[in-house]
């Protein structure tokens, strides 16, 4: 298998359409490797196609065409084996709210033919904080401990890999470190993560790779750090008092003049201050009436890598 925990090819879903609704291409062929031992970042905006690429990979959505390999597993071929390499944190609570903590964890030990002797029910508990909870009826856990016992589900047959589709979406501070503290012990101890957001920074915060998903297409593929020096571009777009006669010239700032007057100066928040884009200004013998700064959201970023 090399050294891939999931390695995607030409993966397409196709939801049929509601009553008088045309079908939907969630995926569009989908290639993408997850090397194992990563914590590997699926960013995209609501509707990319997400939690359906997850699903697909849980074994919970039936894919239309293509390949998945789950740790040296073809999901065809071996889906039985497959699908115990790989455990999911989904995106909705989807608790039986009549089992307690502990039965919750139990059953889906079951689910995945655990031996009883081979459940580490009691750990799991407590690596996700609810031991006091343990014989807690569901419905009765708050929305952060039902994330936690979700979490906890995901865990009970010790896969190789762990998927987490929006974990923090709409969960407190308290709850969001709690998560992460518990993924990045997890990936200490060799399990490959993946996560999906829309929240730039939480990408940033975490994961070492990261792939870009659009309207069910990967449009960037890359390390964190690749993927940052593109998405970190800034704009500082300055007024001047009076016309501008000689440009602002410094390394890393790239210097235009709009329609307006104004003077935009682009540069990169890694490699360029703010105080050096005015200084750079003020040796041009610019003298500044507003200023403002345009900044690359991942917004921008989706669509500079749509744009061809
Ligand atoms: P994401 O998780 O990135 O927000 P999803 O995978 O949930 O994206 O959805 C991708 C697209 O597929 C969206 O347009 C969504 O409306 C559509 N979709 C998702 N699930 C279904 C379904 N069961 N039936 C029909 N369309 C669906
Ligand atoms: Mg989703």
């Amino acid at each position: 298998m090399g050294s891939n925990a999931i390695e995607i090819r030409g993966l397409r879903k196709t939801y049929r359409g509601a009553k008088g609704q045309p079908e939907k291409h969630a995926l569009k062929g989908i290639d993408l490797d997850i090397p194992q031992g990563s914590v590997f970042g699926l960013l995209g905006p609501n509707g990319a196609g997400k939690s359906t690429l997850i699903n697909i990979l849980a074994g919970l959505v039936v894919k239309t065409a293509g390949q998945v390999n789950i740790w040296g597993f073809d999901q065809d071929v071996n889906p039985r084996q497959s699908r115990a390499s790989i455990g999911v944190m989904p995106q909705e609570l989807n608790l039986d709210a009549f089992f307690t903590a502990r039965a919750a964890l139990e059953v889906q030990a079951g689910l995945y033919a655990v031996p009883k002797a081979q459940r580490r029910t009691d750990e799991i508990l407590k690596l996700i904080g609810l031991e006091d909870k343990a014989d807690a009826y569901a419905r009765t856990l708050s929305g952060g401990m039902r994330r936690r016992l979700l979490l906890g589900k995901a865990l009970v047959h010790a896969p190789h890999v762990l998927v987490l589709d929006e974990p923090t979406a709409g969960v407190d501070i308290e709850l969001r470190q709690m998560l992460w503290s518990n993924v990045r012990k997890l990936n200490d101890e060799g399990m490959t993560i993946i996560l999906t957001t829309h929240y730039l920074e939480e990408a940033e915060e975490m994961c070492d790779e990261i792939a870009i998903i659009n309207q069910g297409e990967v449009v960037a593929r890359d390390s964190k750090d690749n993927l940052l020096n593109r998405i970190d571009a800034k704009t500082m777009v300055i007024h001047p008092e009076d016309a501008v006669t000689t440009l602002p010239e410094a390394p890393g700032i790239a210097v235009e003049t709009r329609a307006d007057g104004a003077v935009a100066l682009s540069y990169h928040a890694h490699q360029t201050s703010a105080e050096q884009v005015l200084a750079a200004v003020r040796d041009a013998g610019i003298r500044i009436r507003d200023v403002k700064t345009e900044e690359a959201d991942l917004q921008d970023v989706f669509l500079e890598l749509t744009r061809s």
